[in-house]
């Protein structure tokens, strides 16, 4: 039953395809109609006490309580050369509302393949009994994974639904800014995240096309409308820029992401190291990545040149700085989402 009351029959529902279902399985996914489900590296380290994802560090989230999935799995409007996930799978088509999945639905799907997964970490005794018992109920959402979940039209209620859970105290949503008018319909519907991410990896019209390959042809008025709705939003706001040497990082276009990040106001800009992982080894090479030094040497050029943001912390195995905006100034770690977004 969709949230309208009309019966939605299964073989309506945009499914991902079969042979891509079976990869993305092979590869530890869990899937579910079009929506996807992993136990990132980190969650499973922090099943060992081997470490915590850099959100901890930052924000205060819990590793093994955090659950990455995706509504939108395969279905995305950009092809960027960096991106880890298969996405020469990935459909562009638009996800009509009345052949996508209820967000409950999604969640309870997803919830049993994530369980799936966990379940086979109970074997190994390196891994805390404690700790994979309580990452079975989840307190953190990161709504990123594969694909752009802002195509997911149902998006608003999901984002409520998850809110309404007792056990939620955070939710992260990543964007790559193609579809404003859905960031707009989260602020209108009281539905925005605790946090939202803003990919923002070009300085400049010639690299965001070279970068992001998108598909739309208004794909830069798209990016620039969302980076403009930040300052305004009622919740914490991230522009999340990755590095990849030769590409983005050259010290010219210092001014123009400085330009960028005064424009939109963000709580944090977190500036990271492209990671030769994934499917992108097939687009990049090794050398692309940067060193920690590298990445913070562009940090600093940042903060030498915008007196509105210092730097906040940095996590050396992640390769990844992160500033905090000194005017607009919140504190880092995250409390809950139960009472207000920020
Ligand atoms: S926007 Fe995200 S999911 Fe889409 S191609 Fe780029 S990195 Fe991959």
């Amino acid at each position: 039953m969709s949230c309208s009351g009309e019966t939605i029959e299964e073989d309506e529902l945009i499914q991902i395809r079969p042979a891509i279902s079976d990869q993305l399985k092979k590869a530890k996914y869990g899937v579910a109609d079009h929506s996807t489900v992993e136990l990132c590296h980190w969650t499973k380290k922090s099943f060992k006490h081997e470490g915590n994802c850099y959100k901890h560090k930052f924000y205060g989230i819990s590793t093994h309580q955090c659950m990455e999935f995706s509504p939108a799995g395969m279905h995305c409007e950009n092809r960027c050369i960096y991106c880890w996930r298969p996405m020469e799978f990935y459909d562009s088509l638009k996800m009509e509302p009345e052949h996508v999945s209820d967000p409950e639905e999604i969640l309870r799907k997803l919830m049993d393949e994530r369980k799936k997964l966990i379940m086979g970490y109970y074997g190994d005794s390196r891994n805390d009994k404690q700790r994979l018992d309580e990452s079975l109920l989840p307190t953190h959402y990161a709504i990123s994974l594969s694909g752009e979940p802002t195509m997911y039209p149902k998006l608003p209620e999901l984002i409520k639904y998850l809110k309404s859970l007792n056990a939620t105290k955070s939710i992260f949503l990543v964007t790559n800014g193609q579809e404003p008018d859905m960031i707009q319909r989260l602020q209108d519907e009281d539905a925005l995240p605790t946090q939202l991410y803003l990919s923002t990896n070009a300085a400049d019209y010639e690299s965001f096309m070279r970068i992001n390959q998108p598909r739309y042809d208004d794909s830069w008025e798209r990016w620039n409308r969302t980076l403009d709705m930040l300052r305004s939003l009622d919740t914490r706001t991230v522009l999340r820029v990755t590095l990849i040497k030769n590409h983005n990082d050259q010290v010219e276009m210092t001014p123009n992401f400085v330009s960028m990040f005064e424009r939109a106001e963000p709580h944090f800009v977190e500036i990271k190291s492209y990671m030769h992982i994934g499917r992108s080894t097939n687009r990049l090479e090794y050398s692309n990545m940067l060193e920690m030094d590298e990445v913070k040497k562009f940090s600093q050029n940042i903060v030498d040149n915008s007196k509105k943001f210092m730097i906040m912390d940095e996590s050396f195995v992640s390769r990844i700085v992160v500033l905090q905006n000194r005017e607009r100034f919140i504190d880092r770690f995250v409390s809950s989402c139960a009472s207000t977004n920020l």
